[in-house]
């Protein structure tokens, strides 16, 4: 699971780490509109507000969240398919939505689990990070930037923390995480002991 203010380049992190056969991209959910670029059923599921409140209902979101004003949840089935055929599953969640995986009483979800904050280097740098993205009007970038602030506040809750610097040096740091956790002696089926 990994979290990280909007524009630290954490979808550009996924993407990459999305590439490596053994590790399946969870699709969450969204109410946000679709920017240009972005497929239906790669990217996100663009739902209506109705339909992603009826899968709400129906108990078939792992976890939800609002986030700038939309809604975005992770959907349940996928993700426990997943780690029930021992794969790996990647989760790119808000803090609010972390929090919620991590108080999972399913046990599947809590041995899996394994969490990563990208920490941005500076408000400012962020700022120039969204600006040069261009997906996003003033007035959005602002409130990212003010969310940013707050979301910032919740590193310590996460295991591991990356300080972020090229997406080069990012991913490798990113890669070394979910390479030990997978050498945990808990995580390996030895038949010895
Ligand atoms: P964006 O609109 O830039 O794609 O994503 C905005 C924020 O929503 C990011 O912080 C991203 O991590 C978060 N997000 C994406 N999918 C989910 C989800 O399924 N659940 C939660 N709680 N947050 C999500």
């Amino acid at each position: 699971m990994v979290s990280a203010p909007s524009g630290t380049g954490k979808t550009t992190l996924c993407t990459n780490v999305r590439q490596t056969p053994d590790l399946v991209y969870s699709v969450s959910c969204t109410t946000r509109p679709q920017r240009p670029g972005e497929q239906d059923g790669v990217d996100y599921f663009f739902l209506s507000k109705s339909e992603f409140e009826k899968k709400m209902q129906r108990g078939e979101m792992l976890e939800h969240a609002d986030v700038y004003g939309h809604y975005y949840g992770t959907p349940k089935g996928p993700v426990l398919e997943h780690l029930a055929a021992g794969r790996d599953v990647l989760l790119d969640i808000d803090v609010q939505g972390a929090r919620q995986i991590r108080g999972s009483r399913d046990a599947k979800i809590q041995e899996a689990l394994a969490d990563i904050f990208i920490m941005p280097p500076d408000l400012e740098e962020l700022r120039r990070r969204l600006q040069g993205r261009g997906t996003e009007n003033a007035q959005q970038i602002a409130k990212r930037i003010q969310a940013a602030d707050a979301e910032m506040a919740d590193w310590k809750s996460y295991r591991y923390t990356i300080l972020s610097s090229s997406m080069e040096e990012d991913l490798i740091k990113f890669r070394a995480i979910i390479r030990a956790e997978r050498y945990l002696s808990r995580r390996l089926n030895l038949h010895h002991g």
